[in-house]
Order: C-alpha cells, then structure tokens, then sequence
C-alpha cells in the first residue's frame, strides 16, 4: 500500500499545534506562571437555559418506543429546515426554500467537504489571511500545486490579499495578474481571523464577478451573529444574483456556542448549474447522503430552539458578552499604542506586531513577557505576517487581565 501522497503536507496543521507544543513547553519551563489563552477561537460560556431545555425533551423522547428516532432524514429534519429557511432568509427577504438547506455536525466539515462535488482540476481562489481549513482541505485534495518557500503560497493558488491598504479585504481577483479565473471563491465574512467584513457593494462585486466568470463563491457565514454594521450582508443571498453562483456554510458554534454539541448546515440552491447544466445541489445531496448519516435528533431540536424567541435573545446575551471583550481589547490595545482592527462585526482583533516583529516573534514575546496566548497571523496566510489575533472568546476576568499585562509590556 502507499499513502495518499497529498496528506503528506503537514503545513496546513502546523499552526495550532506548534503553539501547544510552544505553550506547554513553557509552562513546564515556569510552573508558577498562569497562562491567559486568547488563542483558539472555541467559545467559553456555558450552553443557555432554552438550549439546554430543549436537549433535555429531545433526550427523554429518545426513552420512548413511540417517539424514539433512529437515523435522521439526509438532509435534516423538516422542523429545522423550515425553521432556518423562515429566520435566516424569508426574515430578511432571501429566497431560499427548505429544501435547499442541508443540515449537518458543522461549518468545518461542510467547509472541509464541499470540494469534493467540484472537478479535480479547479482553480480555487482564497482571501489570504482566512481559515485554513479551505486551503488545507484542496491541499488534500491535490489541487495546490507545490509550495513556494520564497512566497510561502501554493503555486496552484489564488491568492486575494487582505492588508491594511484595502482595509483587510478580498478584492476579486484581477485577471491580468495570474491569467487564471478561480473556479472556486472561498469568502468568509465576518473574516476569521482579521475580524473584518465585507460589505453589501463589496460582496456584490464578487456575486457578479462569479456570474461573469461561471465561478462558485463558497461563503462562510460563520459569524454572521457578530454582525453589528447596517451595511454588512447577513447572508450573500442578499445580493442580486447570488442563487445562481454561491453556496453558503452556517454553524451553530459561535452564536448559540454549540463547539461541542456540533450543528451546521449549507444552502446549495437548485439555480446554481455547473457548465453542463448539472444541478450542483444533487451532487452535494449525492455526498450528503452517501458519506453522512445525518445530525443527530436532539442536537437538531436544540438547533431549532436557537430559533425560538428565548433562544434568539439568549444568543444575542452570549454575543453581547463575546463583543465586550472584543471593546475591551480593541481599547485597551490602542490605549497601549497598537495598530488594531476588527472587533467590531466580529470577535476577533487582529494587530500589527510592535517594532516590525514577525508574527512568531511576537507570539514568543506575548507568551513570555505577558504569559498571554494569541495567534500568529502568518499561519492564516502569507498577507498574515506581521499581524496577530487576539480572540474575544475568553471570559470578562481573564481579558481584562490579558489587556492589563499587555498594556504593562
Ligand atoms: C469556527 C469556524 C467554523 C467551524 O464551525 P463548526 O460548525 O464548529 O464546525 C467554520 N468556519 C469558520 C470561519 C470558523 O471560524
């Protein structure tokens, strides 16, 4: 046998665990220091009391022969299907019907999987920095080229850099710079990590680039709860044009703070056709069905009650917490001389490294001098270096207290 040579790479999951290795070999070196992490973007605060109610009754009808559930529909159930269609797009004048949501365990394996319906030789295009998950999983799938030490990119990849010039966003890829047109347009608004979003005029351009080129813009709204701008698009099907050239990924996670509990879906609509006139939303319908057995029952009933009207307020409390720390450490930081963005439609906040300090050396002087994790920039991309995030998801004691060391630096 011989292993798939294109998960031999290790670059895409060097990121995280570089900087366990780095913190634990540093606590180890210094018992006595306590490490605040502002690193991860995994939320802190306990699940709300409509969530926690709903997986109760989900759970207790599992104990009955007549409300027991065994395997879940495809592509989830008609009560959360109807639910999201309703909230997340009828609400705000979308056209989405139910059954073009797939319901699933979470933006990172939709966001990980949704290449596989498209052909092997597609050009993806990425905003760089952004989640690496995009870039890794066509890694994976062998579509990256070889990668380039000098320019730290894959030679295969098209790269929309994201600095402090065009106020850290994608621009569409022009095409007299690569001479290639992107086959696949990951987008993620708000940005992970550079907090920043785009906004409707912005996302309209790529909508309409997408339809001129017969692109697909693969759109994370993964924090689309963060969003407290007028003019920040909620979903990309806002934009004139888009059920014919995008899929969007939602998840769970980072407004009803289900890390752990695991829900997500993706809006595949019927109008998006590939160059044959082949429906994507069946091959993804075909992936759905034949490599996933479906969310779970109760997690989709707790998913449905993130809906409800307590459940919609209990979200805007645990966002309202995240966003404070997001005002603290964006002030704080600019109290203390750094050059800051984001933290507003998102809770992260990305800064310019001091003193013109590589992203790394930056995270070696945080952890050592402030005992304060963050996240280097440059493993979220090559436009990443010199920049570093900080994340809001901490509680209220412990990013004050990361903002004061880092004000005493
Ligand atoms: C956290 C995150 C996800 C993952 O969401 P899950 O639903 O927990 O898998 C997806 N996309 C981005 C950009 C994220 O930051």
């Amino acid at each position: 046998m011989k292993a798939n040579p294109h998960y031999l790479d290790l670059r895409g999951s060097y990121l995280f665990s570089t900087i366990g290795k780095k913190v634990a070999a540093y606590q180890k070196e210094n018992p006595d220091k306590t490490i605040i992490r502002l690193g991860i973007g995994d939320v802190t605060q306990p699940l709300t009391p409509t969530i926690i109610e709903a997986l109760h009754m989900a759970t207790d009808e599992m104990a009955h022969a007549e409300t027991f559930r065994g395997y879940a529909p495809d592509l989830g159930y008609d009560f959360l299907r109807n639910a999201i269609a309703e909230n997340d797009y009828m609400k705000r004048g979308c056209d989405i019907a139910p059954d073009e949501i797939f319901v699933s365990d979470g933006a990172k394996s939709d966001s990980g999987n949704i290449q596989e319906i498209f052909a092997e030789d597609s050009v993806i295009a990425v905003a760089d920095p952004v989640y690496p998950v995009y870039v890794d999983t066509n890694i994976m799938s062998g579509r990256c080229g070889s990668f380039d030490e000098s320019k730290e990119q894959w030679s295969k990849v098209i790269y929309m850099p994201c600095t402090a010039e065009n106020g850290f966003s994608p621009q569409v890829p022009s095409e007299d710079a690569s001479g290639k047109t992107p086959d696949l347009i990951y987008l993620c608004s708000p940005n992970n990590p550079t907090g920043s979003a785009l906004t409707r005029e912005q996302l309209q351009k790529f909508v309409d680039y997408a339809n001129a080129h017969h692109s697909v813009i693969i759109y994370d709204a993964a924090y689309e709860a963060y969003i407290s701008e007028p003019d920040i698009p909620h979903s990309i099907y806002e934009c004139k044009g888009a059920r014919t050239c995008a899929i969007e990924l939602h998840s769970f996670s980072k407004n009803a703070g289900f890390t752990g509990v695991r829900l997500g879906y993706t809006v595949v609509p019927y109008d998006l056709v590939d160059e044959n006139g082949v429906q994507m939303r069946t091959l993804w319908a075909r992936r759905h069905g034949t490599k996933f057995n479906g969310a779970p029952y109760i997690q989709q009933r707790a998913g449905e009650a993130v809906y409800s009207p307590e459940g919609q307020k209990e979200v805007q409390g645990l966002v309202s917490y995240y966003m404070e720390n997001a005002k603290m450490i964006l002030e704080g930081l600019r109290d203390a001389g750094f050059t800051v963005s984001g933290g507003i439609n998102a809770p992260y906040i990305w800064l310019k490294t001091p003193d013109g300090m590589t992203s790394w050396e930056f995270f070696d002087y945080l952890l050592d001098k402030a005992n304060v994790v963050g996240t280097p920039g440059s493993g979220f991309g090559p436009s990443g270096e010199g920049y570093f995030r900080l994340t809001a998801f901490g509680s209220h004691a412990n990013t004050k207290a990361a903002i004061e060391r880092i004000k005493g630096l």
